[in-house]
């Protein structure tokens, strides 16, 4: 069979998938030079490597890599993506006769942020993680569906039923989102910090005062300045890019 075929006839009973995963799970655990548990504090390029040898080996019998016919597949840890658990992504060079390439990315943000100091159940696609590494295997089964349609049909869509019908029936996935963990969230939960707050923060050894106006991987904090870019409500600040526990809550003077 070739990767469509095994793609749109497999289906596997929940048993299968559970015993399937789990042996996925302590191979990982086994091999990884970085993880060293269930919520592991470290991950590299190469975990997944070997998560997607295992996949494709326990999934695909090996026609994921074989579809792929010697063009290359990268793999990496952004730090960047805070809202999408994962991307795939297909490049297509330029320059004619070059291949075309593929890459799959998860976040590190999302990941290191769940499991780590805000207590909720954590789901992605659907289902239940208890750890960090659960979590992970379910964001790359499905950026691995992601690659398996791109190699396929040259195109994927989480939504379509195409893609659900497949993650249902290989990986008993019920949704295609996830709710990990996000840098607001826990800003929220952690920091009581909100876009909208008053805070003041320390930088270069003065103390400013300013007004959260976006959470990511830092806050951004408008400080009112008369030197600075004018906004919408017609008064002028600085922008400045501050971690968020080194923000304290603005305290009234006097
Ligand atoms: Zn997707």
């Amino acid at each position: 069979m070739d990767l469509a075929e095994i793609a749109l006839k497999t289906q596997l009973t929940p048993e299968v998938v559970q015993q399937r995963t789990r042996v996925i799970y302590e191979h990982l655990l086994g091999r990884s030079r970085h993880l060293q548990s269930g919520n592991f504090r470290s991950i590299h390029g190469e975990d997944l490597a070997t998560l997607f040898e295992s996949y494709d080996s326990a999934f695909f019998r090996g026609a994921c890599l074989a579809s792929l016919g010697g063009r290359r597949l990268d793999f990496r840890v952004s730090t960047r993506m805070t809202s999408a658990g994962g991307k795939t992504f297909h490049y297509t060079p330029r320059t004619s006769g070059a291949k075309d390439w593929y890459e799959i990315a998860v976040s590190a943000p999302l990941l290191f942020q769940t499991f780590r100091d805000v207590n909720r159940p954590v789901t992605v696609c659907g289902v239940s993680c208890k750890d960090r590494l659960e979590a992970l295997q379910r964001i790359f089964e499905h950026e691995m569906i992601h690659l398996v349609e791109l190699v396929a049909w040259k195109n994927s869509e989480c939504s379509a039923p195409r893609f659900q019908s497949i993650t249902s029936r290989l990986f008993q996935h019920r949704e295609h989102t996830h709710n990990l963990i996000t840098q607001s969230e826990r800003a929220k939960v952690k920091f009581g910090i909100v876009a909208g707050s008053r805070v003041q923060f320390e930088y270069e050894g003065r103390l400013y005062s300013g007004i959260v106006n976006r959470v990511t991987k830092r806050a951004t904090i408008l400080v009112e300045d008369p030197g600075g870019l004018r906004y919408s409500d017609g008064k002028r600040y600085t922008k400045f890019y501050i971690p968020l526990d080194h923000l304290l809550p603005e305290r009234k003077s006097g």
